[in-house]
C-alpha cells in the first residue's frame, strides 16, 4: 500500500505553504515564529527546492546550486535563521576570469574592481567610484527605459572588456541580459560585486539539515513526497489546497511553485480578471541550465585553482552565446574539503546557462548523446586548468532544463524564476484572490539564494498582517 505522507496532519491550518524552496521554507519559519499554524508541502523528496545536493558512489556529495552568494545571505540568516546558520557561510578565497579580453583573480569587492578597472583597463577613478554611487543607489520604483547596456554605454562608452567583467557573473548568477532594465543591474550588483563572494561551509545537505531543524523547533509541520495539484478558491478567497488526493483547509496559501504554474495550473484562469490574466501572460521566464558534476576519486588531490571561474572563448560577452548548446562559457565551482569538513573529498561542478527549447525537444537518443557531448566538451575545457582531471575523476554526470524542470516542476526548467515583470504579478496574487500569496525566484531582483530568501521574507511580512486581520475578524464576530 502506498505511504501516507499527510499521516497525521491536521485538517486545517492558517497557511500552507507550497513547495520548500528558500523563499518558501523562510516564509514558513517566519510564519510559525510569528505564531502562526503552518503546513509546508513539497512534492520532492528533498527540502531545498535548488538549493539541493546528491549523492553518489564513491562518498561523492554534489553541490547543484551553491556557486556563491553576496554576503547579505549573513544578515537574512542571522535575522530570520539563527546565528549556527550565519556563522556557517564563509568567504570565497578566489574568484577567477580567463576569456580572450582578460585573464586575472580577484577577491570580487570593490576595492579590487575599482584597482582593476584603473590599472588593468585604464579607467578614472572618478568614473568608477560614479558608476559604483548610481548602480547602489537605484531602487525598484526608477525609471525602467535605461537598460543595463545604456548604463555601460553612458560610463564606459565602447569598453566591451568592462562590460564583459561587470555582466558576465551576473548573468550566470540571474540570467539577466545587457537589456534587461538597469535597475535589475544596479540593484544585484550593489549585493554581488561589491564585498566578496560567499558560500556555506557543511555543504547545501548541512544548511538544509538546519533549516528543517528550526522549522520543526518553531512548529512548522513539513511534509515531503507531497504534490499540490489545486489550490482551492471560494469567492475569490482561498479556502486550502488539494495535495496528494486530499483537501486541507487554510486561510492562506503561499505558492513557492513556479509563478505561470501557480496561476493557471493550480489555482486555474477561471479566478482571475481578463486583465490580470493579459498581463500574466506577458511574464517572460528566465533562462535554465545545464551542469556537469564532477567527482574527484578518494585520496585523489586538486591543486588550488580558485574558488570559482569564469571562462570563455569567445571574443566579447553575449548572453545569447552563454546559453547556446554549443557552450563557450562555463562557470567551474571547485569544492574543496574545507568546504566540507570531514569528508576530505573535492568535486567540481561546470555550470552554463541554457535554453529549454535546445534540450526538451530532442529524442531520447538524442538527448543522450547531446549530454556525453556535453561531458566531453567540458572535460576537455577543463583540462586547460586542470590537465589531468581525467585520470582524477570517478563520477561524471550530467543535468539539463529537463533535469531542473522534473525536479522543481518549473515552467521551462527556469533556473531563476521570471524577468522583470513577474515582480508585479507576484505581489498582486492577493489583490485578485484573497489569502493567496506567491514568493519565490521572480523579476530577476528577488532571485538567487538571497534574492529568494528575501523575497520569503518579505511575503511572509504580508501573510501575517493578512492573518492577523483575518483572526481578529474572526473574533469579532465570535464576541458578537
Ligand atoms: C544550476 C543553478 C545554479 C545556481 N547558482 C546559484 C548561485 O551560485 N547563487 C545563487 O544565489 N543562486 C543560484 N541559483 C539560483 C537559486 O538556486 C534559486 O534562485 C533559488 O534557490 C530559488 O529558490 P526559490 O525559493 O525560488 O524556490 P525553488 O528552489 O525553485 O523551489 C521551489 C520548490 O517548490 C516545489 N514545488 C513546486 N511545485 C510544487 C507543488 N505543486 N507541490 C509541492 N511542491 C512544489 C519544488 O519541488 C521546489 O522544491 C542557481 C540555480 C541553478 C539552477
Amino acid at each position: 500500500m502506498a505511504r501516507n505522507w499527510l499521516k497525521g496532519a491536521q485538517t486545517r491550518y492558517d497557511s500552507v505553504v507550497i513547495g520548500s524552496g528558500l523563499a518558501g521554507m523562510t516564509a514558513a519559519n517566519m510564519l510559525a515564529k510569528a505564531g502562526h499554524s503552518v503546513l509546508l508541502l513539497e512534492q520532492h523528496y528533498n527540502f531545498g527546492g535548488l538549493a539541493t545536493w546528491f549523492k553518489r558512489k564513491g562518498g561523492h556529495i554534489l553541490d547543484i546550486s551553491l556557486h556563491g552568494f553576496p554576503i547579505g545571505m549573513i544578515k537574512t540568516c542571522r535575522k530570520y535563521w539563527s546565528k549556527e546558520i550565519a556563522d556557517s557561510i564563509v568567504r570565497l578565497q578566489g574568484v577567477r576570469f580567463d576569456n580572450p579580453q582578460f585573464t586575472f583573480s580577484t577577491t570580487f569587492d570593490k576595492i579590487d574592481f575599482t584597482n582593476i578597472m584603473r590599472e588593468r583597463f585604464g579607467v578614472l577613478k572618478e568614473v568608477i567610484d560614479d558608476f559604483f554611487v548610481t548602480a547602489r543607489e537605484m531602487n525598484f520604483y526608477d525609471n525602467l527605459s535605461m537598460t543595463t547596456r545604456d548604463l555601460f554605454e553612458k560610463f564606459f562608452p565602447g569598453r566591451t572588456d568592462i562590460h564583459r567583467l561587470l555582466m558576465e557573473p551576473i548573468t550566470y548568477a540571474n540570467g539577466s541580459t545587457l537589456d534587461d532594465p538597469a535597475v535589475t543591474y544596479g540593484i544585484v550588483f550593489s549585493n554581488f560585486m561589491d564585498k566578496g563572494v560567499y558560500t556555506f561551509k557543511g555543504g547545501t545537505d548541512a544548511l538544509v539539515k538546519k533549516m528543517k531543524k528550526e522549522m520543526l523547533k518553531n512548529g512548522v509541520d513539513i511534509r515531503n513526497h507531497c504534490l499540490v495539484d489545486k489550490i482551492l478558491v471560494e469567492d475569490k478567497k482561498t479556502r486550502g489546497v488539494r495535495v496528494n488526493g486530499r483537501e486541507i483547509e487554510s486561510d492562506v496559501v503561499l505558492s513557492n511553485s513556479s509563478l505561470p504554474a501557480t496561476i493557471h495550473k493550480l489555482t486555474g484562469d477561471e479566478h482571475f480578471s481578463p486583465e490580470f490574466l493579459e498581463e500574466a501572460r506577458k511574464v517572460r521566464m528566465n533562462n535554465s541550465s545545464c551542469q556537469v558534476y564532477m567527482g574527484i576519486k578518494k585520496g585523489e588531490k586538486i591543486d588550488y585553482t580558485g574558488d570559482l571561474l569564469f571562462t570563455s572563448v569567445t571574443d566579447e560577452f553575449s548572453a545569447k552565446k552563454l546559453c547556446d548548446k554549443n557552450v563557450t562559457s562555463r562557470t567551474f565551482s571547485f569544492y574543496y574539503p574545507e568546504i566540507r569538513p570531514g569528508t576530505n573529498q573535492y568535486s567540481i561542478v561546470s555550470s552554463t546557462n541554457a535554453n529549454f527549447e535546445d534540450w526538451a525537444n530532442l529524442t531520447e537518443e538524442e538527448y543522450l548523446k547531446e549530454k556525453d557531448k556535453l561531458i566531453e566538451s567540458t572535460l576537455t575545457a577543463l583540462e586547460k586548468y586542470v590537465p589531468d582531471i581525467r585520470s582524477k575523476v570517478d563520477h561524471v554526470e550530467a543535468s539539463t532544463p529537463k533535469t531542473f524542470k522534473r525536479y522543481t516542476m518549473h515552467t521551462r526548467g527556469s533556473s531563476f524564476g521570471t524577468k522583470f515583470e513577474g515582480l508585479k504579478i507576484s505581489k498582486e496574487l492577493p489583490e485578485q484572490i484573497a489569502g493567496l500569496f506567491h514568493t519565490g525566484s521572480v523579476g530577476i531582483i528577488m532571485s538567487g539564494w538571497l534574492g529568494a530568501a528575501n523575497y520569503g521574507v518579505i511575503v511572509s511580512n504580508e501573510v501575517d498582517r493578512f492573518l492577523r486581520k483575518v483572526k481578529s475578524e474572526r473574533l469579532e464576530t465570535v464576541s458578537v
